[in-house]
């Protein structure tokens, strides 16, 4: 399998310029590595073209200026839309090249479009992340690998520059299945941080020595320490800037929508997944779906009535 440059800084295609994909391509290019770049949504595009990157008009024209590409897109249609839609990635990839999707989509789509790359004589290989905009900055991300294990070191090249951890996982789809579970217990865990904080405060305890004391008691976790979801109680956190940037709503609710579907294909019980699922997706209906997840603190304070 190899015509593709491999150990050199030959340019890295990247797709999909947004939350995640813009300082994600930040920490490749303070790797040294060109990059080529493409976007739906031109101005996302803009501050790489100032910097003097490639910007191209189409993921096919990457394919055809890069062997190695990442994609960072919302969902499983925009992922497969890359791939195989008019202007696609595989209307121009070259024999040998690497393709990584760090998109979170469903299992099953990133198999399907591991078959089709496979097809035209390059690898697939499914690299969803772990860790927010802020690790995606600090390049602290956990990226989780499914693949060909063989081709494991060739991504670990690229995706070291991102991220702190990378683990491999299996097959292709596993690297999705294993980020699909850590996404639906963060979203458990976020809902349940927010009432737990919800109700110290209508008990009468401050916010922060509340959180204080979950953080060094047993409900401690990452969104009660690291992302808590009450305004005032962390600086540098969604919550702190009117739940703007960060991890959308709606995307917290596409990830459990796959998770919902991976339950019901494998006939496993998620009852609080499944509970979440309609929390985050009532959310979206009531005006919440630009804003960070942890605004379901705000929710349930809107919700006074209850
Ligand atoms: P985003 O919506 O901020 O960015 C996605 C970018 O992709 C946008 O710039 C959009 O214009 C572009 N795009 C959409 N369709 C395209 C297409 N067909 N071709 C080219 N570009 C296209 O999303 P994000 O927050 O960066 O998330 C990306 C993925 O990472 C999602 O699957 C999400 O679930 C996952 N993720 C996000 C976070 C987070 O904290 N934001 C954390 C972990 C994982």
């Amino acid at each position: 399998m190899c015509s593709r440059s491999v150990a050199s800084k030959t340019p890295v295609g990247f797709i999909g310029l947004g939350n995640m994909g813009n300082p994600m391509a930040k920490n490749l290019m303070k790797h040294g590595y060109p990059l080529i770049i493409y976007d739906v949504f031109p101005d996302a595009c803009k501050e790489f073209q100032d910097a003097g990157e490639q910007v191209v008009s189409s993921p096919a024209d990457v394919a055809e200026k890069a062997d190695r590409i990442i994609t960072m897109l919302p969902t499983s249609i925009n992922a497969v839309e890359a791939y195989s839609g008019a202007n696609g990635i595989l209307k121009k990839v070259k024999k040998g090249s690497l393709l990584i999707d760090s998109s979170t989509i469903d299992p099953a789509v990133s198999k399907e479009l591991a078959k089709e790359v496979e097809k035209m004589g390059a690898v697939f290989m499914d690299a969803p992340v772990s860790g927010g905009v802020g690790a995606a900055r600090s390049g602290n991300l956990t990226f989780m690998v499914g693949g060909v294990e063989d081709e494991f070191a060739a991504a670990q090249e690229l995706l070291g520059c991102m991220g702190s951890n990378v683990v491999y996982c299996g097959a292709v789809g596993t690297g999705q299945a294993a980020k699909i579970c850590n996404n639906m217990l963060l979203a458990i865990s976020m809902i349940g941080t927010a009432e737990a904080m919800n109700l110290g405060i209508r008990l009468g305890l401050d916010p922060k020595l509340l959180a204080k004391i979950l953080n060094m008691s047993s409900g401690r976790c990452w969104s009660s320490d690291a992302y808590n979801p009450v305004p005032g109680v962390m600086d540098g956190v969604p919550s702190a800037n009117n739940y703007q940037g960060g991890f959308g709503t709606t995307l917290m609710a596409k990830d459990l929508g796959l998770a919902q579907d991976s339950a019901t294909s494998t006939k496993s019980p998620i009852l609080l997944g499944s509970l979440a699922h309609q929390i985050y997706r009532m959310m979206c209906a009531k005006g919440y779906s630009k804003k960070d997840f942890s605004s379901v603190f705000q929710f349930l304070r809107e919700e006074e009535t209850f």
